[in-house]
């Protein structure tokens, strides 16, 4: 027997989370894959899409609970001690005026607006450096859809600080997040931000890291990246 359809299949759909900090159950909206068309993947991974193409995944990428205010990624930590659960009720759920709701359909207002409230959550609970540097740079990408550079190379920035922790203190999980991902992200950022030699001393760590045959995507990148890096360098120099 065939199923009949009785709706025309939509780009997004109500996926089920129950939120990390107060435990309450509540939907957020995410796009079906096969409606995701970035027309184009820049070098640092961030997607661009089409004027109007509002199925752009990244406006989703922050959960916020209508509960307690406590905005997360799948990034963040999956447990809250109990101090940083009390920083938060104290500084958001107690102070929580806005009525937007988070769980409808986003434009950019609404998605910028839950990524700041996203980075406060993390810097009040002390989150990890690497899901701090995934947040930035997704806003970062964000800006850049809508054509704003210089909040752009805020986050960026942002962005890079936060992935240099993470190498500095190891502090990833190596299967997610390789290493020599991190690596190339810090030069291409860095490259980005006009830090030309900074850039290249990343670039060249990835060339000479013990996992570079693995990933050869980065090693490639990361050497077509130095060399765009270095002519960059004698035009502007
Ligand atoms: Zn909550």
């Amino acid at each position: 027997m065939i199923k009949k359809s009785t709706s025309k299949l939509e780009p997004l759909y109500d996926k089920k989370v129950q939120c990390t900090l107060c435990q309450h159950s509540f939907t957020t909206k995410k796009v079906r894959s096969r409606f995701v068309k970035p027309i184009q993947t820049d070098t640092d991974f961030g997607p661009l899409f089409a004027p109007g193409d509002s199925n752009n995944p990244l406006l989703y990428y922050v959960v916020v609970c209508p509960q307690c205010g406590y905005s997360y990624t799948q990034d963040f930590r999956k447990s809250i001690s109990g101090t940083a659960k009390q920083i938060i009720i104290d500084k958001i759920s107690s102070k929580k005026s806005d009525n937007v709701d988070y769980s409808e359909q986003r434009d950019f207002a609404i998605a910028e607006r839950a990524y700041k409230l996203a980075v406060y959550c993390g810097q009040l609970t002390n989150e990890k450096n690497i899901a701090l540097a995934k947040l930035c740079l997704r806003l970062a990408w964000l800006y850049r859809n809508i054509g704003n550079e210089s909040e752009e190379l805020r986050f960026l920035n942002f962005a890079a600080e936060e992935f240099e922790q993470s190498y500095i203190k190891s502090e990833f999980d190596p299967l997610n997040t390789p290493e020599i991902y991190i690596l190339y992200m810090i030069g291409e950022l860095k490259r980005r931000l006009g830090a030309h030699n900074e850039a290249v001393q990343y670039f060249s760590a990835v060339t000479e890291h013990q996992d570079r045959s693995r990933y050869t995507k980065y090693l490639n990148l990361a050497r077509k990246q130095w060399r765009l890096t270095a002519e960059e360098y004698r035009t502007h120099a």
